[in-house]
């Protein structure tokens, strides 16, 4: 698949993409939750390759304005927040979700994945759609226990070129250090080391619990086991969107690539 094009989303609004994203079918539009490690960036690449809409990482965001001088003293603090491995404050954090609106109102729709973080993201958040009139499909949250969490860190390597994800025992590129995908350098992200990695759990596992809970009260929180292969946890993802009432693309069957794709795993329980 192509690389995506996500200059509005780096750069904000004043900046526009020149290749906008088109939309398969309808118009998705999702919120990722997970812990670091939880397979997030892994889902959000599939499901767009599936749904049609841009995987936006407000992560992204702060990992590109290190490459940029952006001039902004708030940009160094939530970069050196990151770095630390605690959370940017949430004036800052929506500030610049402010800032991306036309990427809220694309026409293929949003994933977004690393945002709201908290509960006072989660209301804002609400309240910047409904001044979009613009409406939320599902929150989906990938649940991976702590030790499985930690083992998956320890070993993560990402392209800091194009983003794409690697593990130096489960997926290794095919080239020691080097992206299959574009050539570039793979490399431990700054915020994967052992400390960062420590205070990152912790800041996720303080926050989860309450915007987990935000949207199953809206009846919009899908849970999904991810402690298992990614093809199974896109599966599972799929098969409760389907049982949402969402119409999916529909696949063709490939004359040899056998029988259609069964939706596979069980509606899993709602957290209280
Ligand atoms: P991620 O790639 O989503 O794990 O994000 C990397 C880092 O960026 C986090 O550890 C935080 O420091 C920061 N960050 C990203 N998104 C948010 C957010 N929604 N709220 C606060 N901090 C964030």
């Amino acid at each position: 698949m192509p690389l995506r094009e996500q200059t509005t989303w780096l750069r904000g609004d004043r900046f526009h993409c020149l290749q906008p994203p088109t939309a398969v079918g309808r118009t998705w539009r999702l919120v990722l939750l997970g812990a670091p490690g939880a397979g997030k960036g892994t889902q959000a690449a599939m499901l767009t390759a599936e749904l049609g809409m841009c995987s936006l990482s407000t992560g992204d965001i702060f990992r590109a304005a290190e490459l940029r001088a952006t001039g902004r003293t708030e940009m160094a603090e939530a970069h050196a927040r990151m770095m630390r491995g605690e959370l940017v404050p949430d004036d800052i954090v929506l500030r610049l979700i402010g800032e991306r609106r036309n990427c809220l109102r694309c026409p293929a729709g949003f994933l977004l994945d690393g945002f709201p973080r908290t509960i006072v993201q989660a209301a804002a958040f609400d309240g910047l759609l409904a001044a979009e009139r613009l409406q939320l499909d599902a929150v989906i949250h990938y649940q991976v226990p702590i030790m499985d969490l930690v083992a998956r860190l320890a070993g993560r390597r990402v392209c800091s070129r194009c983003q794409a994800p690697y593990h130096v025992v489960l997926r290794p590129p095919r080239i020691d250090g080097v992206c299959d995908r574009c050539g570039g350098p793979v490399t431990r992200r700054p915020d994967d080391e052992p400390e960062a990695v420590h205070r990152r759990l912790i800041a996720y596992i303080d926050a989860i619990g309450a915007v987990a809970a935000y949207y199953c009260r809206q009846d919009r929180l899908l849970t999904v086991p991810a402690a298992t292969t990614p093809e199974r946890v896109f599966e599972t993802t799929l098969a409760l969107l389907a049982a949402r009432g969402f119409e999916l693309p529909r696949h063709e069957p490939a004359a040899s690539a056998g029988p259609p794709r069964a939706p596979v795993g069980a509606p899993v329980p709602l957290l209280p």
